[in-house]
């Protein structure tokens, strides 16, 4: 460990991402407590309209909701890089060898200015630097709309979204299996017009990864 290294880790020792507990020397990204009782997202799961499958590392809530709040809205931007490793770890172990690229659902312009980082487009970059690839642009927000957060009932969301995005460059992927991640799944409205939009413009299939899901309720 450089010298540098050092220094940093004794000035702000990594913590787990979940709890916020300091790791001990042996852990990476989570502490061992969350690492075994952290709510795993299993992965079978409901269909959603236009995806050929998706999956999450977890389920959205508790500790796991309160870590994605801090690097969404708190500036913990460096999160993207334990979410991005525990996401391709799971992406090799349910996918390898599924899909052709990736790609992201992206944040408008506007948004990205007031937050100063998509936090899609870096977790993005971590997956694919796990896994020696680098993410493609496939999709642009072309409307800025209310978040979907705010927004009560699947009709209403998916109304939201209808028109929001527009594919960007589709020789890139025409024919090709796309992976598209994203942060948190929700009701899925987002993710199912991405998929549209992209089998649209030429996509051969979309799968999906995110960081964590809500549970569904039955
Ligand atoms: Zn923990």
């Amino acid at each position: 460990m450089s010298l540098r290294h050092q220094i940093t880790n004794t000035l702000f020792p990594p913590k787990c991402v979940l709890c916020g507990r300091i790791l001990e020397k042996n852990e990476l990204d989570l502490c061992a407590d969350c690492r075994i009782n952290a709510p795993e997202c299993p992965v079978r799961q409901r269909k959603l309209p236009f995806l050929d499958s998706w999956l999450a590392v977890w389920h959205y809530e508790d500790s796991v909701r309160r870590s994605l709040l801090r690097y969404k809205f708190h500036n913990k931007r460096h999160y993207a890089a334990a979410y991005g490793r525990l996401l391709a770890m799971k992406i090799l172990r349910e996918r390898d060898g599924a899909f052709d690229l990736i790609t992201w659902v992206p944040i408008s312009r506007w948004r990205k200015l007031r937050r100063g980082y998509d936090q899609v487009e870096l977790l993005a970059r971590a997956v694919c630097a796990e896994l020696g690839m680098e993410p493609v642009r496939c999709l642009r927000k072309i409307r800025h709309n209310p978040p979907q957060s705010g927004i009560v009932g699947q009709a209403q969301r998916r109304a939201n979204v209808l028109g929001v995005y527009e594919a960007v460059a589709p020789e890139n992927f025409r024919d090709q299996r796309v992976l598209l991640l994203d942060d948190i799944i929700t009701t899925g409205a987002t993710l199912s017009e991405c998929a549209r939009v992209l089998l649209t413009a030429g996509a051969k299939e979309v799968h999906c990864a995110a960081v964590a899901a809500v549970k569904e309720h039955k």
